[in-house]
């Protein structure tokens, strides 16, 4: 027991402690920086995930194009994290920063649509099929704007979730299974609700537990992510798509589909690639190629049950919508984006390059002899410093390991190459070269060569 995922305790302790002074040693402006100027921010930063990074401090970035960010010590590092998907085409992709500049002049918000909002609805079809679409700013309020509907439409409490998930800050989707039971997340702040009167949470892959769930006759919708890409990686076993589909008619639920992170597995997402049918389609992130959007759509049929719902509802306030939402700044993005960066020449370049990467991993892997295995959803790769596959959100949780994960970001960072934090996500952008997945191979291969 002196070994975590086969690689032994002291010599992980040594990495940690020797990576963690070199990031800090490299990095005197951004210290001075931070010092002088991280006191304003609750925690000493703008968003409390940004404590969550491994390393000591918070990298300042100066600037960010293609798959490379800059810092303000000079360091240019290739970036795999891509904002954890938000700049998953790159950062400030050609198209959308002109379209940026061209609205720029034209007004950033006026709560009224503008004709690239048509385009970009005839875009949204073409890409993911046809629902009837609505624009938010974040995935997390597209998630909850689309459950909304559905509790309005069935007239039941619950959203069945998968152990493990995570479709942003959405309140009712914070639940975990604990014995067997629903109940809320331990870190949750400031939690009041009981959130098993609006949440059932089941494991994934785990049709059965599925099928008792909804016999019970109370759930809304299924929301799931047709991959679990927030518990390490769990891939959906033979069946379970077509499972969740057939039972979710049965006992009449809807299935909401959330892509925001299988957005990656090709055009028009990981649904539009292996044919699932969900009543309603959520995705957001890089969907307008960095500009903060998000957009979800219901079929023709939800969207007919929720027309009849409207017009019996009492006006007023119906909990859907915000300010700043489908504002012309996302129009602009999202057309662009739509129409010029997410081609089928960037995706075969995303699959090609995230093949690579994977491949690459997979051999250093197998040299080292480490327990441990890859997983790849299109342009997203992951490590997982566990044996595979994981069939479900406990067996990712057992698989993480935090200390040691902490200990490899940090040493690929150190060596040019930035992943995710909080997993070990990579991505393949249409402007990642072969060069730098071969750097982060290479140096992934180091890291192992000292680990074990
Ligand atoms: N859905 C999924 C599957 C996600 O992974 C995330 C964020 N990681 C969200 C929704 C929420 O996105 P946002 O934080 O932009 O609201």
């Amino acid at each position: 027991d002196s070994l975590v995922a086969g690689v032994d305790l002291a010599c992980l302790s040594s990495l940690a402690a020797r990576e963690a002074k070199r990031f800090a040693a490299a990095r005197p402006k951004t210290r001075a920086a931070l010092e002088a100027g991280a006191g304003a921010y609750l925690g000493d930063v703008p968003m409390h995930w940004m404590r969550d990074w491994p390393m000591p401090f918070p990298m300042l970035v100066k600037r960010a194009e293609g798959a490379r960010l800059t810092d303000i010590d000079g360091f240019r590092i290739d970036d795999f994290c891509l904002g954890d998907t938000g700049s998953m085409f790159g950062h400030s992709p050609a198209p959308v920063a002109r379209a940026i500049r061209r609205q720029a002049r034209r007004g950033l918000t006026y709560m009224l649509p503008t004709e690239a909002a048509l385009e970009a609805g005839a875009l949204l079809n073409r890409r993911f099929g046809t629902y009837r679409w609505q624009i938010a700013t974040t995935a997390t309020d597209a998630n909850r704007f689309a459950l909304r509907v559905a509790r309005a439409v069935t007239g039941r409490p619950k959203v069945l979730v998968f152990n493990g998930c995570y479709h942003g800050t959405v309140d009712d989707t914070m639940v975990e299974l604990h014995d067997g039971h629903t109940r809320a997340r331990q870190g949750l702040v400031g939690q009041v609700e009981d959130l098993s009167l609006v949440a059932e949470v089941v494991e994934f892959n785990d049709l059965s537990a599925v099928e008792v769930a909804l016999a019970k006759g109370d759930i809304a919708a299924i929301l799931t992510e047709p991959v679990m890409t927030n518990s390490c990686m769990v891939l959906p076993q033979a069946g379970f798509h077509d499972g969740l589909r057939t039972l979710s008619r049965r006992y009449g639920a809807l299935l909401i589909i959330d892509e925001t992170h299988t957005i990656s597995s090709g055009l028009g997402g990981y649904s539009r690639v292996h044919s699932l049918s969900p009543d309603l389609f959520v995705v957001g992130k890089c969907v307008a190629g960095g500009m903060p959007t998000a957009v979800w759509g219901m079929t023709d049929e939800v969207a007919a049950r929720f027309a009849e719902y409207d017009a019996r509802r009492p006006s007023g306030h119906s909990g859907m919508g915000t300010t700043l939402s489908a504002n012309p700044m996302q129009f602009a993005c999202l057309k662009a984006n739509l129409a010029e960066v997410m081609t089928p020449e960037a995706y075969a370049h995303m699959e090609k390059g995230a093949e690579r990467l994977s491949a690459g991993l997979r051999r250093v892997i197998e040299a080292h002899g480490a327990p441990w295995h890859v997983v790849r959803v299109g342009a997203r790769v992951e490590f997982i410093c566990a044996p595979g596959p994981l069939k479900n959100g406990a067996e990712a949780a057992s698989a993480h390991q935090p200390a040691l994960e902490a200990a490899i970001h940090t040493a690929l960072l150190n060596r040019g190459s930035l992943i995710a934090p909080f997993h070990n996500m990579m991505l393949v952008s249409p402007v990642t070269r072969k060069r730098q997945i071969d750097r982060l191979i290479a140096a992934f291969d180091e890291i192992l060569t000292e680990l074990f």
